[in-house]
């Protein structure tokens, strides 16, 4: 029997987060201008203009590059991709070739080829049939590429990586990365091999996937490809080298380019540009930038797991920050291990179900604007622990919390939520509970110990929960012994 192996490589590009463009000082706002507002004679290619280097988004891509545990480049330099098309007003892409500043390393499991820093171009709109517009606000922003080598076997691993590096470019302040502004760009390139091709050489051949703008459709086109290249070897057809196109709506890839005509870009180093010999420039050496790391998300996650979190909220700690940094200025109150994993439940199915409930599923970062501190969540876990307030007296208190603020030991008094323990008060409650239930308090005495379970609930519906459980308890066996 023959069997396929689908092999994936990503390359990714990622407008990097500066207040300037890449080569001059237009803003870097491609977003909330009008258009061909943020241009100038640099960013428009006009002659005579030269180039300056924006030392931060060097910054941005060498801290990728120590996060990813790459190789930094001692020698960098900037070269021109020549080619012709309206988006590039200079007629070349800034671009680097031969020395990228970053090489190697690892994401995810992934291998990465090499990270470089190139110029964006224009962006061109091309709704209208009978011309096209083309805004240069997007063109000289900084763009990052970061390539990936062939390991990518699954549509789930490809999304997955994409999913680890915008966590990433995140956590570092480099990129918004948001995949449906184009702030972050996927291109899948997917191949798949038989058994036979794999035997005489490794590949089969290659087809690159553009125009994705989510995750999910990262997914579902490497899947899709992975389909339709698998029944063409079946059917003994040749997989033929083209770019591709995702249409969202159709759930398929249209070809829109076949065998690449092999361009040449004429790469070649840029002479208006310095060589950059990244080690004797302060900002970019490597021991100052490690000062400026963040805990990275895979570190984040060692350090939840090590504590005894849940999956599941490690997950949401670290993928959602504002859930994250909720929960650190929560646990930054305690010091205890139970505390802290006991808020982590309060967080993860409590907190977040009333933001689900009010706003809407995705909108867990609403928690950043809650009508309550951290502190004063804190003193709820604090009364839970005490046994001040039974659990369920806290799910009360934590919803007029969430509806309306306040202290939860006021709001526990208000509500007559505070634990009751004194025997007077417990054996009035258990006399009316077994009163008004004579027949399940009968059941109790002839052995049913379900009963006493109906009896002790009845009792904590009476008092809203506030009755000590345990004293509830023992109260109801001696009254009926
Ligand atoms: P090109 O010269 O066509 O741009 P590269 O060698 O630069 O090709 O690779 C571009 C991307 O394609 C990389 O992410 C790489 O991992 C991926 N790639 C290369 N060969 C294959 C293959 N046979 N199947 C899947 N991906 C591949
Ligand atoms: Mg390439």
């Amino acid at each position: 029997m023959k069997t396929y192996k689908p092999t994936i490589g990503l390359e990714i590009h990622a407008e990097l987060a500066t207040r300037t463009k890449m080569f001059c000082d237009s803003p870097n706002d491609p977003f909330n201008s009008k258009p061909n507002d943020n241009v100038c004679p640099v960013c428009m290619g006009h002659p005579g203009t030269l180039p300056v280097i924006n030392k931060k988004a060097v910054m941005h891509v060498l801290r990728v590059g120590i996060a990813l545990g790459s190789e930094i480049a001692d020698f960098s330099e900037f070269d021109r991709k020549n080619y012709f098309y309206p988006d590039i007003p200079k007629g070349y892409q800034i671009s680097q070739y031969e020395h990228p500043l970053v090489s190697g390393g690892e994401l995810a499991r992934v291998k990465i080829t090499r990270v470089h820093l190139e110029e964006d171009t224009a962006s061109s709109n091309h709704d209208d049939g009978d011309y096209s517009l083309i805004d240069f606000n997007r063109a000289g922003v900084p763009l990052m590429e970061l390539v990936t080598e062939p390991v990518i076997h699954s549509a789930e691993q490809a999304g997955n990586f994409g999913r680890e590096l915008q966590l990433l470019l995140r956590t570092l302040g480099v990129s918004e990365a948001n995949m449906e502004k184009g702030e972050m760009r996927v291109e899948a390139n997917i191949s798949v091999a038989s058994t036979e091709q794999t035997t005489m050489k490794e590949f089969g051949a290659k087809v690159e996937v553009k125009n994705l703008n989510s995750f999910k459709s990262v997914e579902k086109a490497v899947a899709y490809e992975i389909l339709r290249q698998t029944a063409l070897l079946e059917s003994g057809e040749k997989i033929e080298q083209e770019t591709r196109g995702w249409d969202d709506a159709k759930g398929k890839t249209v070809s829109q380019r076949k065998k690449e005509d092999s361009h040449d870009y004429r790469y070649f180093p840029d002479p208006d540009l310095p060589k950059l010999k990244i080690s004797e420039i302060p900002e970019f050496s490597s021991v100052n930038l490690k000062k400026t790391m963040p805990e990275l998300p895979w570190e984040k996650r060692k350090r939840y797991q090590k504590l005894g979190l849940k999956p599941t909220d490690v997950h949401i700690y670290v993928s959602i920050p504002e859930v994250g940094a909720f929960f650190e200025s929560v646990t930054a109150l305690m010091s205890k291990k139970e505390s802290i994993l006991l808020s982590s439940n309060y967080i993860s199915s409590d907190i977040l179900g009333l933001i689900k409930k009010k706003f809407g599923e995705g909108k867990e970062s609403e928690i950043s604007k809650l009508s309550f501190v951290p502190k004063e969540f804190a003193k709820l876990i604090l009364l839970i622990e005490k046994k001040i307030i039974s659990s369920r007296a806290a799910k009360d208190i934590l919803t007029v919390m969430f509806e309306s603020g306040g202290d939860p030991e006021i709001i526990a008094r208000e509500k007559d939520l505070i634990q009751k323990s004194d025997t007077d008060t417990i054996e009035k409650i258990a006399e009316e509970v077994i009163n008004e239930n004579q027949k399940v308090a009968e059941d109790y005495k002839r052995g049913k110990q379900a009963s006493l379970q109906f009896l002790i609930g009845q009792g904590m519906k009476k008092s809203k929960g506030s009755a000590n459980p345990e004293v509830l308890k023992t109260t109801i066996i001696s009254l009926l012994s």
